[in-house]
């Protein structure tokens, strides 16, 4: 393996190539960067660390041997290292360390029936979990070029079990009945407002990517804090009893908002903090990267809820100029696929993500104002919300493009403890 900091500049994220992170003066390879990242995750508030420390670190002790089992993994040569390593994988996947028992058993379940496919033996299975793989529906949702990249699986092999998923999961054509008793299902975390609730056909919906987009303070960054700490509610006040995934991108992440909304809740603020996992993402690359590795957590840590705040920021700056405008959108557009995946694979996940707006010089009627992204966002968020300004601390939400809401105006305020009426 080549020395990361000889490509320090290298941008090309191959699977095992070295990277090197200006943030936290490491090498990272793919597949590694994220949990790494939790680690050193920091605020760029400088006084917010301690509480990241003591609070948010995310009780990743239990996860700093797994972390050095695939470094030795990765970076050892030695073949009968090698199979010591991947035995220690197999008993540490058995999932006897502490973790949630109910949630242990759950994720047990699905290795197992990835392990019961036709053909997969116990070298695939290791490369298909340590490639985040770790469920029937994983396989079944990804493109097969994807996992090929991913496992170092091959290209038959691949197809086999992808086909032999889909059989399992009994994927194909269904009836609208099928697909109603499916969004019967769907469950809803509350907003903290009935109004904005209500508009949203009873809350945000799992199964969806919903977008909140607006101008700069109109309360995208305070819905996604609420959002995480409402997540963690019991069904009955409006949660889904699930923990939060936070992806920031613009260091806009405050714990100590989280420990007002939660105290408005009466939330004990300590589990609420503990129940989110943050991830700052430094650049677009990074980005898409931690989204990649929250594969790997939705099972094992609960998580029903993801948050990227802001979704396009880091693309519009990194790609400048119209000469780029095309790639720029090709990577969203896969990105934003990856969000989508994720919800078709955990039917009980919601992913909602902000986008700043944008003038659009070119109109001269109607809102000039447009959603970053283009299109693309458009076509692949399944609820659009629209915020903007009201007096004082209220702020108006309009729903837009919604397959099955009506165009309304929502109002909704601002306050100490969060959101409300
Ligand atoms: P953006 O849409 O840019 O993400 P924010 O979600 O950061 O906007 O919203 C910022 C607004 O949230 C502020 O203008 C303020 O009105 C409100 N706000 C933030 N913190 C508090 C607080 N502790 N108490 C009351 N209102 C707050
Ligand atoms: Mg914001």
């Amino acid at each position: 393996m080549a020395k990361a900091t000889e490509i320090e500049e290298n941008n090309d994220f191959e699977m095992g190539n070295p990277y090197y992170c200006k943030e936290c003066k490491r090498n990272h390879t793919k597949g590694k960067i994220y949990k790494e990242h939790l680690n050193f995750a920091k605020f760029e508030n400088g006084d917010d660390e301690n509480n990241l420390d003591e609070n948010i670190k995310l009780n990743n002790d239990d996860y700093d041997d797994e972390v050095e089992l695939i470094e030795a993994f990765n970076e050892n040569d030695n073949q009968e290292n090698k199979i010591e390593v991947e035995n220690q994988l197999e008993d540490d996947l058995d999932l006897d360390r502490e973790v949630d028992p109910n949630i242990g058993e759950s994720l047990k379940e699905c290795i197992n029936a990835v392990k019961k496919l036709p053909g997969v033996g116990e070298a695939t299975l290791n490369k298909l979990i340590k490639a985040g793989f770790s469920s029937l529906e994983s396989i079944a949702f990804t493109p097969p070029k994807i996992i090929q990249e991913e496992s170092g699986l091959g290209e038959k092999t691949t197809e086999k079990l992808i086909k032999s998923s889909m059989e399992q999961l009994h994927i194909g054509f269904k009836s609208a009945e099928d697909v109603w008793e499916h969004r019967k299902n769907i469950a809803r975390i509350t907003t903290g407002s009935q109004e904005l609730d209500d508009s949203l056909g009873g809350g945000v919906e799992t199964g969806s990517v919903i977008e909140f987009f607006g101008e700069f303070r109109t309360g995208k960054t305070q819905i996604m804090h609420q959002l995480c700490v409402n997540v963690q509610l019991s069904e009955e006040n409006g949660g889904l009893e699930g923990n939060a995934l936070y992806i920031d991108t613009e260091g806009t992440f405050r714990p100590e908002r989280i420990i007002q909304m939660a105290e408005g809740l009466d939330m004990d603020h300590k589990k609420v903090l503990k129940n989110i996992i943050f991830g700052r993402a430094y650049n677009s690359d990074h980005q898409i990267l931690l989204i990649k590795e929250a594969a790997n957590l939705i099972k094992e840590r609960n998580i029903k809820l993801i948050v990227v705040d802001s979704l396009i920021g880091h693309f519009r700056s990194e790609y400048i100029g119209r000469g780029t405008l095309a790639n720029r959108q090709q990577t969203i557009n896969s990105h934003l696929h990856d969000l989508l995946r994720l919800c078709d694979i955990y039917s009980d996940l919601a992913v909602v993500v902000t986008n700043q707006v944008q003038a659009k010089p070119d109109v001269f009627y109607g809102n000039p104002l447009q959603a970053a992204g283009g299109n693309i966002v458009a076509h692949g968020s399944t609820i659009r919300v629209y915020l903007r300004k009201g007096k004082g601390e209220q702020r108006i939400a309009k729903i837009v493009d919604a397959p099955h809401l009506p165009e309304a105006d929502a109002i909704f305020s601002i306050t100490e403890n969060g959101i409300s009426d």
